[in-house]
Order: C-alpha cells, then sequence, then structure tokens
C-alpha cells in the first residue's frame, strides 16, 4: 500500500452523510496473503470435520447473531437507512439460514455418495468398484451486497453455504456497512470459539479501495468466490477470476430486471394489482435484486385503467433515502437520463429533498422499447417501467428477446390458460424462478429455492446463491476406484456409518 494513503476508512451514516465514529482498517495485499495462508492451513482439516461439528458450528452462529441482534440492527440502521424492523427480520432470516444449513449437513445428502457396483465377470473388460462423493473446494472468499447488510453480507447465504460445504471463507466486508460487518464477524468468531475451532476457519477484511478484492480474487489459496452485487463489479471481478493461471469458479449474483407479464383477465379478476405492484417495486426503496423493473402488459381498456391506478399511486409515494450516497446518485442520473429520451412517459412523486429519491414509473410501448436496448438495464431504487404490447404475438416475441434475470412472473386466469401455456417456454429459459400471480420480491429460504438465472442475472446459470441447493457450489465430485473399505471415506463405506442416502447403480437407497 502506498504509504501517502490513509491506514483507516469511516462509515458513513446513510441518513445524514456524515461518517460515523469507530475507524475501520483499511486492509491491502499484506493481509490478503495472511488470511488466505492462514485459512489454507486449516481447509483440510475443516472439510475433514464431522457433519455433526460442522452443523454445531452453524447454529452457534446463528445463536450469536440472536444474542447480538439488538446491537447489530441499531448500526445496520444508521448504516443503511433500512428501517429497524426490516433488519432485525433480516437478524431472524440469516440466523434460520445458517440453521437450513446445518440440518442440510446433518442429513449428510450434500456428500451425493453414489455407486456403481463392481463385476468382475463382465466382458469383454470386467467392470470396476467406482464411488463417488463431494468434497469442499478450499478456501472461499465472499462479497456481500450493500442492500442486505444481513441475510446477503458477511454471515449471509454465501458465507453460511461455504462453511456448511467444509470451505474456510474470507469476507470482503462491504464499505457501505463496514460497522454492522464487524459486529456480525465477532459472533461468527466467538461461535468457532465456543466451537474450539481455528479462528483463521473465517477472516474479514475491510478496506475502502478496489484493490483489496481484486487481490482476494486473485489470490492462488483462494479456491472460489461468491459475489452478490451490481454487474460492473461482478463482471470486473469475474474477469478476473477467469484470467488468474489457474481460473477459479466465480458465482456471481448479478443485477436484474425481472420482467412481469399481465394478462388481461388478470387486471379483471384483481382489483389490488396496481397496488400490488407499486408495493413490490418500492418495497425496501426499489433497492432488492428481485424488484419488478419491466411490466409487459397487452394495450386494452382495462390496461389503461391499471397504469393510471399505478401512476396514482406513485404521485402519492413518500420520497425515500437510499442505501449510499453513490446508489443515490446513480440513480438519480439514471432516472433523468431515461426520463429525457423521447417515447417514454414520467410518473414521479412529490419533489424529493437533499438526500432522499422520489420513486418513478415509467411508460413506453413495445415499439419504443425495441428502439432503446437501454432500457433492460436495471436501475437500482425505486422505479419501473411498463411496457404495452400491441397485442399477445407481440408480447410472446419480446418475451422471447429478454436477457435472463433472477426472475419472470406471470399474472393470468383460467381465462388465459392458452396464452399463459404459450409464455411459459419463454420465462423458463431466461429466468431462475418463474412466480405465478404474485410477486417476485420476496425470496423464500428453502429446499427448492433457485435464486439464480442466465446471465446477467448470474455468472453461472447452473447454480443458486439461496436455498440449501446453493452448498454445492463450494463442493466438487471426487470418484475412487477400487478403494478398500479401510480407506474409503465414511460417506463411501459399505457399512454406511453415516447412515446417509446414496444412489446405487442409478436408484436411491439407504
Ligand atoms: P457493488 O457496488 O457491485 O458492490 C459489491 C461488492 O463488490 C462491494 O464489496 C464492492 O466494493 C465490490 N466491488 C464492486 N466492484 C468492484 C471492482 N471493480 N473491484 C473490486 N471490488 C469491487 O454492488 P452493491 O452496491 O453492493 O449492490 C447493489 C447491486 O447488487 C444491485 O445491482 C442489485 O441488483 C445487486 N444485487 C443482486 C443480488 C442477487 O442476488 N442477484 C442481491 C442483492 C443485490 P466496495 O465495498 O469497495 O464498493
Amino acid at each position: 500500500m502506498n504509504p501517502q494513503e490513509p491506514t483507516t476508512f469511516y462509515a458513513v451514516n446513510a441518513f445524514t452523510g456524515e461518517p460515523l465514529p469507530t475507524a475501520f482498517p483499511v486492509h491491502g495485499e499484506q493481509e490478503v496473503n495472511q488470511a488466505a495462508s492462514a485459512a489454507q492451513n486449516v481447509a483440510r482439516e475443516f472439510r475433514q470435520l464431522s457433519n455433526a461439528k460442522r452443523a454445531s458450528l452453524l447454529c452457534s452462529i446463528a445463536s450469536e447473531l440472536e444474542v447480538k441482534s439488538e446491537e447489530i440492527v441499531a448500526r445496520a440502521h444508521l448504516e443503511t437507512a433500512l428501517p429497524e424492523a426490516r433488519l432485525s427480520g433480516e437478524i431472524g432470516r440469516t440466523a434460520n439460514q445458517l440453521r437450513l444449513f446445518a440440518e442440510v449437513v446433518s442429513s449428510g445428502n450434500h456428500h451425493q455418495a453414489i455407486f456403481d457396483t463392481p463385476n468382475p465377470d463382465r466382458q469383454p473388460l470386467p467392470k470396476p468398484d467406482i464411488r463417488r462423493q463431494q468434497i469442499a473446494i478450499g478456501p472461499v472468499a465472499v462479497f456481500g451486497a450493500s442492500n442486505f447488510p444481513l441475510a446477503f453480507s458477511t454471515a449471509g447465504g454465501d458465507t453460511a453455504s461455504a462453511l456448511a460445504a467444509g470451505c474456510p471463507v474470507i469476507v470482503k466486508g462491504h464499505t457501505a456497512h463496514p460497522g454492522t460487518s464487524q459486529l456480525v464477524a465477532e459472533c461468527i468468531e466467538a461461535a468457532l470459539e465456543k466451537e474450539c475451532l481455528p479462528q483463521a476457519i473465517f477472516t474479514l477484511l475491510q478496506g475502502n479501495k478496489r484493490a483489496l478484492g481484486q487481490a482476494l480474487v486473485t489470490h492462488p489459496k483462494i479456491k472460489g468466490v461468491g459475489f452478490t452485487g451490481s454487474v460492473g463489479g461482478g463482471r470486473a471481478l469475474f474477469n478476473l477470476a477467469q484470467q488468474r493461471p489457474e481460473p477459479i469458479p466465480f458465482y456471481g449474483e448479478l443485477g436484474a430486471i425481472n420482467p412481469t407479464f399481465i394478462l388481461p383477465s388478470a387486471i379483471r379478476a384483481n382489483a389490488s394489482l396496481a397496488e400490488e405492484f407499486v408495493a413490490s417495486m418500492t418495497l425496501g426503496c426499489g433497492q432488492f435484486c428481485t424488484k419488478p423493473g419491466v411490466i409487459f402488459v397487452l394495450n386494452s381498456p382495462e390496461t389503461q385503467a391499471f397504469i393510471e391506478t399505478a401512476q396514482g399511486l406513485i404521485r402519492q409515494q413518500s420520497t425515500a433515502t437510499l442505501l449510499t450516497q453513490g446508489i443515490r446518485e446513480t440513480y438519480e442520473s439514471e432516472v433523468d437520463k431515461r426520463a429525457s429520451e423521447t417515447g417514454i412517459n414520467v410518473t414521479r412523486s412529490e419533489q424529493a429533498e437533499a438526500t432522499n429519491v422520489s420513486p418513478v414509473l415509467f411508460v413506453t410501448d413495445s415499439k419504443n422499447w425495441r428502439k432503446n436496448p437501454q432500457w433492460e438495464e436495471e436501475i437500482f431504487g425505486p422505479q419501473s417501467l411498463i411496457v404495452t404490447c400491441e397485442d399477445f404475438d407481440d408480447m410472446l416475441k419480446l418475451s422471447d428477446s429478454l436477457a435472463g434475470s433472477l426472475t419472470a412472473t406471470l399474472h393470468a386466469t383460467a381465462e388465459d390458460e392458452e396464452q399463459a401455456k404459450q409464455l411459459l417456454p419463454s420465462l423458463e429459459e431466461i429466468a431462475g424462478r418463474l412466480v405465478f400471480n404474485g410477486w417476485p420480491t420476496g425470496v423464500e429460504v428453502g429446499y427448492a429455492m433457485v435464486h439464480g438465472g442466465p446471465y446477467p442475472a448470474s455468472t453461472n446459470s447452473a447454480s443458486t446463491s439461496v436455498g440449501a441447493e446453493a452448498i454445492h457450489r463450494w463442493l466438487r465430485p471426487v470418484a475412487y476406484q477400487a478403494l478398500p473399505e479401510s480407506l474409503l471415506p465414511d460417506s463411501l463405506k459399505a457399512s454406511n456409518p453415516l447412515g446417509i442416502q446414496r444412489a446405487i447403480d442409478g436408484r436411491v437407497s439407504q
């Protein structure tokens, strides 16, 4: 690090823009080296730890978070301007997520044990005994997002799933909430101590220089990266991960417009549809990666009424404080730019004061949408765009032309079933999660959830960053050929000492 540069930085009060007390260290290459070497030194011991012990660690972290929840919520509120009730809910979600991964690890299903029964008499060649399981990939770097300072940050889904898999974790703390990150890291450190496990299993690095994240992604001892954030930042770090002498998996959960298709019968059937839409697009001040950013509707009298109701609701919205000054400035400049383009109608809420922004609803038609491919880019904040299509054929063609998204939503009734059937294959191809007659903003943490999708929603469309399946990002398969029982890992022993589910010759058995 340049000796002229400051060695500490301060968190910012999101409401006032003023620095908050407590200085945080600016970590750099030296700290990345130390943390990555220490993580590598404990990686084997940690991946070979029993499932029960790893589950216990995850539960201990959850309990520590709950004990410290008041302090964490108070600090996160100042750093992010998110309401305390929402942050308390996020503590619950983060703790539940950790406990879900404890359940996943306890079940042993993550080993994905598969057996091919040998056949020494097979002609022309004997069939060997092959057994396969998954093992942890090694130390993982995690970048949390600004908009979920708990559930997608220091002890969020990436950290929980990586620890569950048996990977040591190094978190690059987000500059928008360093105090929150520090408090959460202390909970993880306390849990490691309580479980008598090495502290090197988890490290938080902080700093306001992009060089820190870049050093982490390119460090030879880092074997995988979990990233939640912007398309620009995620793509830059993804490229670095692929350009390494040893490229590594990079799971980036990036931006999405979450297209929503509304068929006329749904507008007739649901009198509060416009209200629900505005509530979803302004939830968390529009700072949800699952915000419905573009709504496709058919040109009809009921659609016109839907649009006018939504515009009326937008005019009544309060102004909003966004997470950071940078996010506010980007939101304002992108909204102003879009508002100045031709063929787009703009409705704003009341005039925003200094540090707040106005929710905005744009309306255009499919002709202008096609002429302006830049409107397919996410604007992070309380803004959405309604596109009126000439007819269903026009809507169908547009659905086929969209880039990847985290979600795709369809509003329809039995009356439109034929049209719904025609839209669904297109929506499956662009999104990780399809929502029917609902709104995409909430993301349930469970066994079946998929939070991902084709690029730019994520950099790896074959994975999810939320839910039990997220653990598989940090595991890789190993096949064992002809190993004697005494040398096989427990998950593959004929005696099945872990009591886990295994697949034998393509059939699942106990
Ligand atoms: P961000 O600005 O990309 O920051 C994310 C993290 O990456 C931060 O730690 C940031 O460092 C770091 N970073 C960004 N660019 C970098 C670069 N070029 N080199 C090194 N480090 C870099 O994103 P954000 O503001 O936290 O989050 C908002 C965005 O995230 C929105 O677009 C939203 O849709 C998306 N998001 C996606 C999901 C999802 O699951 N798909 C969930 C939540 C949010 P600094 O701390 O130094 O800025």
